[in-house]
């Protein structure tokens, strides 16, 4: 590269890749979970000073913009931002063959500094620039938009563009960590140019994320010829025996040194799916300052100190924090977030009732309307003891079951009316998750065992005294203290035990609300507990950390 690097980059030695990264809310770059993820690990291994390199795509139009009619129906626009407004771009254009012509890729650069003072690169690529033509500058327009190939496109911009972006900054990486096989053509032409499948193994880090099938990409290997070339192409099918499809994950498990689930689950299921595969477990953390509602961050100060640097010290909140301040700061939380719905949508919901939150990605397998599968006796116990249920969430474009979900949650709110205030609100972001997590009672969640590889929002929930009301699935399996730091849908092992629907009635009847109601004493010592049990175990802090040791060969100061 003309001109001095960067200090940050020229010192970065891992990189990690993603398909996505939620930074901040207007950096419309994410869609979801994956992205959110990316984002809070960067912005924890610039606390802890790891010399790494964040890379993602810039993706122009954003997700989705998502709006919903009188009907409940959602509908999907582009959701432009400006990479400008955001990043500075490097004097720099890699290129890569993609379609048999080369496609020239910018790299945006945005720093973030770390607590300790120490700055980490986020790299987002961009084909929208001037030498390319139409079809290749749309590249790096939507996220997760298009068709098989236009995905195919996306993933050669991240792993091979990558790779070439990182090469022609002249960086000496040592490991490369792939997140989902979106990145997985970058150790294949690792290979095609060392020749060495051994040696690529020791230098790359394979993280998968999901369970479900449709997470996993698969491209018919006549498609990978025209998009790649034929010597990749080749590359891939001496991999996989003249295979017809090229498995996304697969190629990343064939040619990666250390493989990882995202949770103790996700790990055991993720080994029955792709047996004769060493799998590690990293689970999932959020970044804890990040997450930490304004007033709740207020009360860390006082009560635990040192709390930003370490998230460990939260440990010593439950000790250390009054009732009555732990109460005045969640109430402020919580009347942020009503005033904010309100604003929004016109509904008044009541602080003087509990609220339960569920915000998810729309689709069938996180079954949204499972506290709704009883209506009868839903406003039955509702009549007893008032409640309120603010929901958000988008369905991608193509998730019909998604969308027909959204439908059906208006539906039902219109049917509930005043007996129990249902809001949906529309396009859950970064901001709109941060003003949720902080400012509800009670944090739903009620995904199908064992789909949710590990989930993070309740994470972040538990960090700020939010309860977790949750069926033990991902994370929640190692985390949840029944009726000491939240509740338990269900129990694993017992096949014959009611539904998930009748046991979350249960729940509600007969712990959930007559705690909110008549043991407040209890329900703040739940909340204190939440934070100290799960804030230090589930940060972002903790999973660099475990990165950082057993992935990447990298050693971190103890405390921080
Ligand atoms: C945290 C977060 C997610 C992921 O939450 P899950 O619990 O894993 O579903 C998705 N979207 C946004 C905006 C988030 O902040």
């Amino acid at each position: 590269m003309t001109g001095r690097l960067p200090a940050s980059l020229a010192r970065a030695s891992i990189a990690f890749l993603s398909m996505e990264i939620g930074l901040e809310s207007g950096m419309r770059c994410y869609s979801g979970g994956l992205g959110v993820l990316a984002g809070d690990f960067a912005l924890a291994a610039a606390d802890l000073g790891l010399p790494m390199v964040f890379l993602s795509l810039a993706c122009r139009d954003g997700y989705v913009r998502q709006t919903i009619d009188g009907q409940g129906h959602q509908h999907d626009a582009p959701d432009p931002w400006d990479p400008a407004e955001w990043a500075t771009p490097l004097p720099i254009e890699a290129s890569v063959a993609i379609e048999g012509r080369e496609v020239r890729i910018r790299a945006w650069l945005r720093e973030i500094e770390g607590t300790s003072g120490s700055r980490l690169p986020v790299l987002l690529l961009d084909t929208d620039v001037e030498a390319n033509d139409a079809d290749a500058r749309a590249i790096t327009s939507r996220l997760y938009g298009g068709d098989q190939d236009f995905r195919l496109r996306q993933e050669a911009v991240l792993g091979l563009g990558g790779k070439a972006v990182l090469d022609l900054l002249g960086l000496e990486i040592r490991r490369y960590h792939l997140n989902e096989g979106h990145a997985a053509l970058l150790p294949l032409a690792l290979l095609a140019e060392r020749g060495d499948a051994e040696a690529v193994r020791e230098s790359a880090v394979f993280t998968t994320h999901t369970p479900i099938p449709a997470g996993h990409d698969r491209f018919a290997m006549s498609a990978v010829r025209a998009v790649i070339g034929d010597v990749l192409a080749d590359e891939a099918a001496r991999l996989f025996d003249g295979a017809r499809e090229l498995d996304m994950t697969r190629l990343a498990l064939a040619l990666t040194g250390w493989v990882n689930g995202v949770s103790q689950k996700h790990a055991e299921v993720t080994r029955l799916m792709f047996p004769g595969h060493e799998i590690h477990a990293v689970t999932n953390g959020v970044h804890h300052v990040r997450w930490t509602h304004p007033a709740i961050a207020d009360l860390f100060d006082r009560t635990t100190p040192g709390w930003r640097a370490g998230a460990s010290a939260l440990a010593g909140f439950e000790t250390a924090a009054g009732d009555v301040d732990v109460w005045a700061a969640h109430m402020e939380a919580k009347r942020a977030l009503i005033d904010d719905v309100r604003s929004r949508t016109g509904h008044d919901l009541d602080p003087d009732r509990p609220l339960i939150g569920f915000a998810r990605r729309m689709t069938p397998y996180k079954r949204a309307d499972l506290l709704f599968g009883h209506l009868v006796r839903l406003l039955k116990i509702a009549e007893n003891r008032p409640f309120q249920v603010l929901l958000a969430g988008k369905a991608h474009p193509h998730d019909k079951g998604g969308k027909a979900l959204i439908a059906r949650l208006h539906e039902i709110a219109h049917s509930c009316g005043a007996h129990l205030p249902i809001v949906f609100l529309p396009g859950y972001d970064i901001e709109m998750a941060g003003r949720l997590v902080a400012g509800c009672d009670v944090w739903l969640n009620t995904p199908e065992p064992p789909l949710e590889a590990s989930g993070t929002s309740g994470m972040k929930a538990a960090i700020n005294g939010v309860l977790n009301l949750s069926v033990l699935d991902g994370w929640w399996l190692e985390g949840c203290e029944h009726g000491r730091n939240g509740w338990c849908i269900g129990n694993e092992r017992d096949a014959a035990a009611p539904g998930h629907d009748e046991w979350l009635l249960e729940l509600l009847e007969r712990e959930v609300l007559p705690t909110w109601y008549d043991d407040r004493t209890r329900w703040i010592a739940m909340m204190k507990h939440s934070v100290s049990s799960l804030g230090p175990r589930f940060s972002a802090e903790r999973a660099m950390r475990d990165y950082a040791g057993q992935a990447y060969g990298e050693a971190v100061e103890v405390g921080g």
